[in-house]
C-alpha cells in the first residue's frame, strides 16, 4: 500500500496527490497501516451518519474537521491543502469482525473534507456496522440497514420524524431519548439549523454569533450542531433520511425571494452557500444531490419491502412566492384573507413546483405499498384562522398559502386510490393530528389522507392561546399542542400505523425526561387519526 501520487477526484480531474501539512496535520510516514495525515486533534470530531437506505447499499458520511469550528476561511475545520484518503469498512457484526466491504476513497478540499460514500451490491434487509479511518485516526463505529427487498412482505416498521432543533434554545435531549428507541430509520423534516441567533434568550449561543450567510458561517452552523453527542450518537446509529425547510438557508424564503427583499441573484448566491454546507454535512447521495450552484436536489422516493413508501419533497427551492409577499413589508409569511389577497388561490400557485408535483404524483400512482408516507417541511391542513375582525385568515407560508397545490394533490390521492397516504411535516414547533378533506370547504366531504405534525426538538413553541382559538372553524383537527418539545414516533404494520407523541421534560435541561403526550392510531383503509 504506496501513497498515491496522483489522486482521481470526484469530477475525474487529475489532482497533484500530496496533502499539505496544515492546522493539526502532519505528513504521513509510517509504513503501511493507513496512508494520510498523523493527526494532532480527531478529525472525525463532527461524527458518522450513514443515510438513503435502498434495498442493496446506503450512504456513509463523515467530514474530516480536526478543528471544527475553524474561524480561518481558508482552513474549514481546520484543514488545509489537497485531497486526504479516507478508509471505510462495512461488517456485518458490531464488533467489526465479519468485513463485508472496504475501500479508500478521498476527502477533496472543495467539499470541505466531507465523504459520501455511496455503498451497492450489498444483500437486502440486514443491519450494519460501519467505520472510518484516516492517517493515524479511526472514527467510532456506526450502525447502518439496507432496505428490506422491493416488495419482500414486512411485517413491522418502526421510524422516527424530527424538525426545528434550535441549538442555542435548548439541549437535544429529544434526540437522545429517540436514539435510545433505535427506531429504523429516523426522517429530518427541516430547520436542522438555524441560521440566526441570539433571538430569544437562550441555554447556549451559536458559537460565532452572527446570521449565518456565506460558505464558512452556514458550514460552522453545522459543525457546531454536529458537535452535539445526542445528534452525533443518532446520526451514527440510525440511517436518516433528509429534507429541509426554511431556516437551512433563511427564514420564510421561497425559491429565489428571501424575507428581506434581497436582490434574487444576490439571494440565489447565499442559497448556493447554505445547500452546499447542507451538501458537505448531510449523509445523502452525491449521485442525487451533489449540489450544482444553487440547485441541489433533495427530493427523493424509499421504499421498505411491501410495507411503506416513503416520498420525501422539497417545499422550498421550487415553490411560488408567498402569496401577496411583499405586501407587508417583509417577505415570508403572513395571514391572508380572501378579500385582502385573491392571488392565493391561483391555480397556477405551487408548493413544489410543476415537476416534482408530476414526480410525486407519478410515484403515488405507481406505489404498491401498504402505507405510503408523504415526508415534507409545513402543515398541509386547511387552517382557518379567525381574526379580531370576524374574517378568516390563512398563514400564506405553509399549504394554506398554495391551496390550488394541495387541492391537486389530494385530488390525485382520491382518484388514484393512493393506499393508506400519510402526511407528515413539522415547521410549527407544535404536535397536530389531521383529517385532510377532499374539499377543504365542505366538512362531508372524504378525508383522503392523515396528517401528523410533530413538535419541535428545541425550537419555542406556536402561540398555543392563538392556534386554540382557532380550532372550532377547524374540525379536521383532532389534536394540536405547542407546549412541549420532542419528537413522533411511528409504528407500523400492514393493518395499522401507531404514532406516538413522545415529550421531554423541559429542552433547557440536558438530562431531561421523557414520556408520551397522546397516541393515535390510523387503520388500513380508514383515513383519519383515532386516538389510542
Ligand atoms: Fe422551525
Ligand atoms: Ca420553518
Amino acid at each position: 500500500m504506496g501513497h498515491p501520487k496522483i489522486l482521481l477526484t470526484r469530477r475525474g480531474i487529475l489532482r497533484a496527490g500530496a496533502w499539505s501539512i496544515g492546522a493539526g496535520l502532519a505528513p504521513a510516514l509510517i509504513g503501511c497501516v493507513a496512508p494520510g495525515p498523523q493527526w494532532r486533534q480527531n478529525p472525525f470530531s463532527l461524527g458518522i451518519a450513514s443515510g438513503d437506505p435502498v434495498p442493496d447499499g446506503f450512504v456513509l458520511w463523515t467530514r474530516l474537521a480536526p478543528d471544527p469550528l475553524s474561524a480561518d476561511p481558508a482552513t474549514p475545520g481546520g484543514m488545509t491543502g489537497g485531497a486526504v484518503p479516507v478508509a471505510y469498512e462495512i461488517a456485518a457484526d458490531p464488533q467489526m469482525l465479519d468485513i463485508r466491504r472496504r475501500g479508500t476513497v478521498f476527502a477533496l478540499p472543495e467539499d470541505a473534507w466531507s465523504v459520501h460514500v455511496e455503498i451497492g451490491g450489498l444483500p437486502a434487509g440486514r443491519p450494519y456496522w460501519y467505520r472510518f479511518s484516516a492517517g493515524s485516526a479511526q472514527s467510532s463505529i456506526g450502525k447502518t440497514m439496507t432496505a428490506p427487498a422491493a416488495n419482500a412482505a414486512l411485517p413491522r416498521m418502526r421510524f422516527g420524524f424530527v424538525s426545528c432543533a434550535n441549538y442555542e434554545v435548548g439541549y437535544f435531549s429529544a434526540y437522545r431519548h429517540l436514539t435510545d428507541e433505535q427506531p429504523d430509520i429516523v426522517v429530518f423534516l427541516g430547520d436542522y439549523i438555524y441560521e440566526n441567533f441570539g433571538r430569544r434568550p437562550g441555554v447556549r449561543r451559536h458559537s460565532d454569533g452572527v446570521v449565518a450567510s456565506d460558505l464558512r458561517t452556514y458550514r460552522n452552523r453545522y459543525a457546531q450542531y454536529r458537535t452535539d453527542a445526542d445528534l452525533q450518537r443518532l446520526h451514527a446509529t440510525v440511517p436518516a433520511l433528509m429534507t429541509w425547510d426554511d431556516h437551512e438557508v433563511q427564514n420564510d424564503y421561497a425559491d429565489d425571494l428571501s424575507e428581506t427583499f434581497d436582490d434574487p441573484a444576490t439571494f440565489l448566491k447565499r442559497r448556493a452557500a447554505a445547500y452546499r454546507a447542507f451538501y458537505e454535512h448531510m449523509p445523502v447521495r452525491p449521485s442525487l444531490s451533489h449540489p450544482d450552484g444553487p440547485t441541489m436536489r433533495v427530493y427523493d422516493r424509499f421504499a421498505f419491502g411491501d410495507l411503506i413508501e416513503f416520498s420525501v419533497l422539497d417545499g422550498r427551492q421550487y415553490r411560488s412566492s408567498q402569496a401577496c409577499y411583499a405586501k407587508p413589508n417583509h417577505g415570508g409569511g403572513h395571514a391572508e384573507t380572501d378579500a385582502s389577497c385573491p392571488e392565493r388561490r391561483d391555480g397556477a400557485r405551487s408548493m413544489l413546483g410543476m415537476a416534482q408535483e408530476t414526480w410525486l404524483f407519478d410515484g403515488l400512482a405507481a406505489s404498491r405499498a401498504k402505507w405510503n408516507v408523504i415526508a415534507q417541511d409545513v402543515l398541509m391542513a386547511d387552517l382557518r384562522e379567525r381574526q379580531p375582525d370576524g374574517t378568516i385568515g390563512y398563514w400564506t407560508d405553509d399549504w394554506n398559502g398554495y391551496p390550488a397545490c394541495r387541492a391537486r394533490l389530494m385530488q390525485h390521492i382520491h382518484d388514484a386510490r393512493v393506499r393508506n397516504a400519510v402526511v407528515i411535516g413539522g415547521d410549527n414547533h407544535a404536535f397536530w393530528a389531521n383529517d385532510l378533506k377532499l374539499d377543504v370547504n365542505d366538512q362531508r366531504s372524504p378525508t383522503v389522507a392523515t396528517e401528523f405534525v410533530g413538535t419541535s426538538i428545541t425550537s419555542f413553541g406556536s402561540n398555543f392561546e392563538a392556534y386554540s382559538s382557532w380550532l372550532p372553524d377547524n374540525p379536521h383537527v383532532h389534536f394540536y399542542d405547542s407546549r412541549k418539545r420532542g419528537y413522533a414516533l411511528v409504528d407500523v404494520a400492514p393493518e395499522r400505523m401507531n404514532v406516538a407523541m413522545r415529550v421531554i421534560s423541559d429542552a433547557a435541561d440536558p438530562n431531561a425526561t421523557l414520556s408520551t403526550l397522546r397516541n393515535f392510531v390510523v387503520e388500513n383503509g380508514r383515513a383519519g387519526p383515532i386516538e389510542a
